[in-house]
């Protein structure tokens, strides 16, 4: 008999198992894939780690859950500094004064503001409703129209006005030349792999994988006192209430003969033509430009296409719009009924998390936990 059965060897996961198994409690953890570490998992390839299931750039304003991280692996010090290459024509992310001064010629603070006020007022938005009017308010329509919306909608199928605000708001906008993406005191990546900082984390705690709970769930909830789940909460409810949306990505690598395909790790395609959304060459994550490695006379990219899931499919974006959001909270309602079962993660809470916030809910779940 264990204290938890905990589905899901991801993040969520991970930290209640390492939590709670310093916490003294006996653990099982079991994942339906044949390896741990969730969707952060990595694989190495040639020397390079590649992130197999879409880029993860751990970034964080939490010490917390930075001293807690770092604990497990030691992390490198990688700057995301993505570039949106829009036919043929290359722009600085997020956006910044090199944006705006490729954009518009701009080259003061005050010209960029002016341009994107102008944009605004001729676009006679006040309170933006929906993606594409928060985009135009916060850059204007030139950026929006290049550098948002075909990327946008190829991304999350759908068309922007129909897509909630709060979405664009993760990408910073701002009147400096700074082209770091994330305003995070903490960011890198673990050096060795995401995979080898979940087994770090999972070391001395039971782990069985290729085990789907939902098939033998009558068997395994026999085997502890308390269960966390984090798979997709629907599908834990036998989809009763009609399925909850998610995007899905496909993944195109390829192993080239070259040492530097792209000169970046990350390249967003954000026309409308371009089936894909990126391309990932995932060797800048842990190399430095100039750093030993970057000699590598190989290279592995990857190129991401977004889809509708549907079953059988990885989940991984959940599409918070109000009709799923309002679905979410009728499952949330069975969800708390379920007194021996806790929810959590991406795909437990239907939420666009980040990792930094996954780990601090599941810090601060773990606490609560006895
Ligand atoms: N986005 C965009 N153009 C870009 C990059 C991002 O319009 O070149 C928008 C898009 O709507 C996307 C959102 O910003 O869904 C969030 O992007 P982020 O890179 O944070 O997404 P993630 O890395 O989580 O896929």
């Amino acid at each position: 008999m264990y204290d938890y059965l905990i589905v899901g060897a991801g993040l969520y996961g991970a930290v209640c198992a390492e939590r709670l198994k310093a916490a003294g409690k006996n653990i099982l953890v079991i994942d339906k894939r044949d390896h741990i570490a969730g969707n952060v998992y990595t694989e190495n390839i040639e020397g390079i780690n590649v992130h197999k299931y879409g880029a993860h750039i751990f970034h964080t304003n939490d010490k917390r859950v930075w001293e807690y991280i770092t604990r497990f692996i030691e992390f490198n010090r990688f700057t995301n500094s993505p570039v949106a290459n829009f036919k043929g024509e290359l722009f600085s992310l997020p956006f910044n004064m090199y944006t705006f001064n490729k954009m518009w010629g701009v080259v003061t603070p005050e010209e960029a503001a002016k341009k994107i006020e102008e944009q605004r007022k001729e676009a006679g938005i006040t309170e933006p409703k929906n993606l594409e009017e928060q985009a135009i308010s916060l850059v204007g329509r030139d950026i929006y129209e290049k550098l948002i919306k075909g990327y946008t909608e190829k991304q999350w199928g759908r068309p922007c006005n129909e897509l909630p605000a709060f979405i664009i708001k993760r990408l910073p906008v701002r009147l400096t030349f700074d082209n770091n993406y994330f305003n995070a005191l903490y960011q890198g990546i673990p050096i060795g792999g995401y995979t080898k900082l979940v087994e770090n984390m999972l070391q001395g705690i039971e782990v069985r994988l290729g085990v789907d709970y939902l098939k033998e769930k009558a068997e395994l909830d026999k085997l502890a006192e308390k269960i966390i789940y984090t798979g997709p909460i629907d599908a834990y409810f036998d989809f009763s209430l009609g399925t909850l949306e998610y995007r899905s990505v496909r993944f195109e690598n390829e192993l080239l003969d070259m040492p530097n395909f792209q000169g970046n790790a990350a390249v967003n395609y954000t026309d409308s033509e371009t089936p894909y959304t990126r391309i990932i060459e995932h060797k800048w994550f842990e190399f430095g430009k100039d750093a030993e490695g970057n000699d590598l006379p190989k290279t592995v990219i990857s190129k991401e296409y977004s889809s509708e899931w549907k079953p059988g499919d990885e989940p991984y974006y959940p599409v918070n719009d109000d009709r799923n959001q309002a679905l979410y909270a009728k499952y949330k309602e069975l969800a708390d009924k379920e007194s021996k079962v806790i929810f959590g993660g991406r795909l437990g809470e239907y939420k666009y998390y980040d990792m930094d916030a996954v780990i601090l809910s599941a810090l601060v779940k773990s606490d609560t936990l006895e």
